[in-house]
């Protein structure tokens, strides 16, 4: 049971539902292969049938933590924090993201763009799912989109999703992981047609680390 001061910080942004953090190489997207310390936050109602980390769901399972603990764990690694979930956007980012750019951190986002956008930052990769739809507030936001692949009717939700965002967003289509085989030879066959996407494998996974 969360007392009062407690949720009166978490509102604030002053502590958030932490599940896990981590300094680990990001294995998806644009930025694939650097380095970067995750901050995986609990919490998401967005319900993707395929989830891996469907333990992120409920967020009272991750206690309430300190934000300028995670900040101060946080500059100890990379110069690039990577907020994820869950979906980070349920939770004020204001303060944190302050923070973390006030110590020169570079701030990315993974968000499937459901809830009202929150805090500042460097990246925002936005990756939509049929089941509740991004704001529109968040398609010209975005530094990169990334829809994630698991039968043939995504390939027409990618495009009607890459119609909502700005001119320089750049565009990535993911196999899910669990279709890979079936689905990443179609995403090649795509692409090639359609140059405008590029392709993001969850590298991570094939090198085994987290
Ligand atoms: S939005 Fe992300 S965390 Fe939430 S259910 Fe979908 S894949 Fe899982």
């Amino acid at each position: 049971m969360i007392n009062e001061a407690i949720q009166q910080q978490i509102n604030k942004g002053e502590m958030l539902p932490l599940m896990e953090e981590f300094y680990t190489i990001q294995g998806e997207g644009f930025h694939t292969g650097k380095a970067a310390y995750f901050i995986r936050i609990g919490g998401c109602d967005v319900g993707c049938h395929w989830c891996d980390v469907k333990e992120s769901w409920n967020a009272k399972l991750h206690p309430p933590t300190n934000t300028d603990t995670i900040v101060e764990n946080a500059k100890k690694y990379a110069n690039t924090v990577v907020v994820t979930g869950g979906e980070p956007l349920m939770w004020s980012l204001d303060y944190i993201t302050t923070k973390l750019q006030s110590l020169n951190l570079k701030t990315h986002i993974e968000t499937s763009g459901a809830y009202p956008l929150s805090g500042k930052w460097n990246w925002i990769c936005l990756s939509p799912k049929k089941t509740k739809l991004p704001l529109n507030e968040i398609y010209n936001e975005a530094h990169e989109l990334k829809v994630i692949i698991s039968n043939n009717h995504d390939f027409k939700f990618a495009e009607e999703q890459a119609a909502k965002v700005n001119t320089n967003c750049e565009l990535y289509l993911q196999p899910e992981w669990s279709k890979r085989e079936k689905m990443t030879p179609l995403i090649v066959e795509f692409v090639m047609k359609n140059p405008h996407w590029k392709i993001s494998l969850q590298t991570h996974k094939y090198l085994n680390i987290p």
